[in-house]
């Protein structure tokens, strides 16, 4: 019989651990639902060159719309535009021998249907989990778990923990298989947008560290000193794991209003008044790009772990930064 070999995955960590310079890693959208896999392929194979180390797949949950029926009235319908992290983590593994790290959201789950996912990846050989908690649904003016559910990124990730030990929800298995995952979680250089301050945000991110969060990813930044504080409060704050700096390229002018309402960011001055001066959608690029490859090339300069970057549909903008920076 003809025997069928999958990638052995390796944790996040040990990447990091194991390099002797900073990595390169990228941020994937699974595609809209209508599109096969073939389109993800087509966005990730120009950043191959690069040889990420491993290929972090979004989670999106469903929403609730009002759609206009033939009559004139509205329905409530639910609608998921972006199924599939779990497949597509599955699906790049196999297509590039790559790790891929799955999003895992705390809303619209129950523990157990949770508890179900965490099988279904470690059925899969995927031992790599980013743990979050996701965000208030458009229907929702904050966020609410589902009954059942997890309500914090930290109470996912103690449910993961317990798995790691054998602990099943179901208190009548004894001595369950213990799950291997290696768990990053989400940082914020400029604070989360519902933390009252940053020490408080801090003191919660120091409980997610306590309760077995390995590295940390950050929020997308665009002034490097936002970062290198935010580093620095970390380890006054005796939070010693690796912070991997999550980055994104600008690439319209739009986005100077867009990106600060939806991420809770600031834009430096100088980005702002070079973006203004673009006069077409290519010099706006360009821009972005510029600024990428400055901030890549300081952050490289210092020594971070790994560079990560939110491809978010601009896979060439990326390509053509990260050629410049390694
Ligand atoms: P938490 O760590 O739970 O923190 C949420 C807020 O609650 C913070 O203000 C924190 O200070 C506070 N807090 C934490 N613990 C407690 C506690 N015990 N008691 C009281 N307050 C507490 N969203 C998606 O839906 N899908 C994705 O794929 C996705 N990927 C992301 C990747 C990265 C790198 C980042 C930075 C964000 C991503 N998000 C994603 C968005 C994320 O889900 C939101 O930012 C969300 O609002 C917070 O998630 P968190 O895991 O940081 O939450």
């Amino acid at each position: 019989m003809q025997s069928h070999k999958t990638p052995k995955g390796m944790k996040v960590i040990d990447h990091i651990n194991q390099a002797k310079e900073t990595l390169v890693s990228f941020e994937v959208l699974p595609p809209l639902k209508g599109k096969n896999i073939a389109s993800l392929y087509q966005h990730l194979d120009p950043l191959m060159e690069f040889k990420p180390s491993f290929i972090n797949v979004t989670y999106h949950r469903s929403e609730h719309i009002f759609k206009k029926k033939q009559d004139g009235n509205f329905e409530k319908v639910e609608v998921r535009k972006r199924p599939g992290t779990v497949g597509i983590c599955a699906a790049i593994m196999n297509h590039y021998q790559i790790d891929a790290v799955p999003h895992l959201i705390c809303g619209g789950f129950t523990k157990r249907e949770t508890e179900d996912a965490l099988i279904d990846l470690n059925f899969l050989g995927i031992d790599n989990v980013l743990v979050l908690r996701g965000d208030a649904t458009k229907n929702e003016a904050s966020f609410e778990p589902e009954p059942n559910g997890n309500k914090y990124a930290i109470d996912l990730l103690e449910q993961v923990g317990r798995l790691n030990n054998g602990i099943y929800l179901e208190e009548d298995i004894r001595e369950g298989f213990r799950t291997n995952f290696c768990m990053g979680v989400a940082g914020y250089p400029e604070k989360h947008f519902e933390a009252p301050n940053m020490d408080s945000d801090m003191r919660y991110l120091k409980a997610k560290v306590d309760a077995g969060a390995e590295y940390i990813v950050t929020q997308m930044f665009f002034d490097n000193s936002k970062y290198f504080e935010f580093v620095e409060k970390c380890r006054a704050n005796d939070i010693h794991i690796p912070i991997i700096p999550g980055l994104k390229p600008l690439t319209s002018k739009k986005q100077l209003t867009v990106i600060p309402r939806i991420f809770h960011v600031d834009l430096p001055t100088d980005l702002i008044n070079d973006m203004n001066k673009s006069k077409t959608d290519a010099e706006s690029e360009q821009v972005g790009m510029n600024w990428l490859i400055h901030q890549s090339k300081e952050l490289k300069k210092a020594g971070v772990p790994v560079l990560h970057y939110y491809t978010l549909g601009k896979p060439l903008i990326i390509r053509d930064a990260v050629a410049q920076v390694f």
